[in-house]
């Protein structure tokens, strides 16, 4: 029965996870910021602030002056330009003035009104970003030692494990998507974006065919070819989509939901519709992360793996965590939003994670040894 219980629990979640949370930032449609950001774009400054970018034009000229008062490159590459400065100081000097009011803080043009340090935008999810991108190293190096030192290697001097390659690109591919995650939540600009949604992506798609993989026992070279092929290719058309072509599927996406409004009578706007696309986005990401969780928990559930319970903790780990997903809440002290709870989350499940790995590795490992000998 608590079986049941845990596959209710996890329908439900994921349900819930494909409803897509989307909040239109009330923040940048207010008139005072408006008015704010563009004063400070004319004259540079915010009350008593100025900023010096706004001297200059937009390819790094000044305005007026000599040549060789061009703005330094490193400030060009990291955009720190007018509009960003002035738009970060009138987020600022707005929510201060509604926070006297009483009033609750509210999302800037999607996101959150942070406090930066040191010019890093969000430094809790850039620390925790750090900090998992070290767990995984931990957990990879010993995964290699166990498996190469510890374990009884085959006579060709090749692992036992069928899935150690596996785990192997696992690794590669989640410290990959940790980096980006850090350095997009130090600065984020469309680049940024780009490479840590990528990169999310594509750590997703590979676990989910690990997740078949390991659960369905599938050890035959072809028969992984066959699961693998067509989720690799549909998560990188997606990723190509995602980075190269997003205005064409925006607008055929947009033009699809028109024709179906037509249809129901509804009317829907181009941001409403972008609004929409990025929730399709989310919901690809979020249906291939439950399937995963779904995979895994069934598995835990059915086989007689001596370390399932670790699987079983993940795996509700990782449920709860994707709540924090979906009920966004605003930064604590301009610090600790949601996000970067999910973040911390993920630093102890990490953890648990190649712990399961690595008595995985050394289950089948002792088997196949027993079954040579
Ligand atoms: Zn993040």
């Amino acid at each position: 029965m608590g079986r049941l219980h845990w596959i209710i629990f996890f329908t439900f979640t994921a349900v819930s996870a494909l409803v897509p949370a989307l909040h239109a930032s009330a923040g940048d449609a207010d008139p005072i910021y408006k008015s704010c950001v563009e004063d400070c774009e004319k004259s540079g400054c915010v009350k008593d602030k100025c900023f010096q970018h706004c001297k200059f034009t937009s390819d790094g000229k000044p305005i007026d002056g000599p040549w060789y008062l061009q703005e330094p490159l490193y400030l060009r590459w990291k955009q720190w330009d007018c509009r960003s400065d002035c738009r970060y100081q009138c987020m600022l000097a707005r929510e201060e003035e509604r926070q006297k009011l009483g009033d609750k803080p509210v999302k800037y043009h999607g996101k959150w009104p942070f406090q930066r340090v040191y010019g890093i935008q969000e430094p809790v999810a850039v620390a925790l970003s750090a900090l998992n991108l070290a767990i995984q190293f931990h957990g990879w190096i010993s995964f290699y030692i166990l498996l190469h030192y510890k374990l009884p290697l085959r006579p060709n001097k090749r692992t036992h494990y069928e899935y150690t390659g596996l785990w192997h690109i696992y690794a590669l591919f989640s410290m990959n998507s940790w980096f980006w995650s850090a350095v997009y939540h130090s600065r984020d600009v469309e680049l940024t974006e780009k490479l840590d949604y990528s990169s999310a992506v594509a750590l997703l798609g590979f676990t989910l065919i690990l997740a078949i993989l390991r659960a369905f026992n599938v050890r035959d070279e072809a028969a992984r070819v066959m699961v693998a092929a067509p989720l690799i290719a549909f998560v990188t058309t997606h990723i190509l989509y995602l980075n190269f072509y997003k205005l064409d599927y925006v607008k055929l996406y947009c033009l699809v939901t028109d024709l179906r409004n037509i249809v129901s009578h509804a009317q829907m706007n181009l941001p409403q519709c972008l609004a929409h696309f990025l929730g399709l986005n989310f919901k690809v990401c979020s249906a291939m992360r439950v399937t995963q969780l779904l995979i895994w928990a069934v598995w835990a559930g059915v086989t007689r793996h001596p370390s399932r319970w670790k699987l079983w903790v993940v795996v509700a780990g990782g449920g709860v965590a994707m709540l924090l997903e979906i009920y966004d809440f605003p930064p604590y002290h301009g610090f600790v939003d949601a996000h970067a709870l999910w973040h911390a989350t993920t630093v102890p499940l990490t953890y648990l994670w190649w712990s399961f790995v690595r008595d995985d590795a050394e289950f089948r490992t002792l088997a196949l040894h027993k079954k040579v000998k």
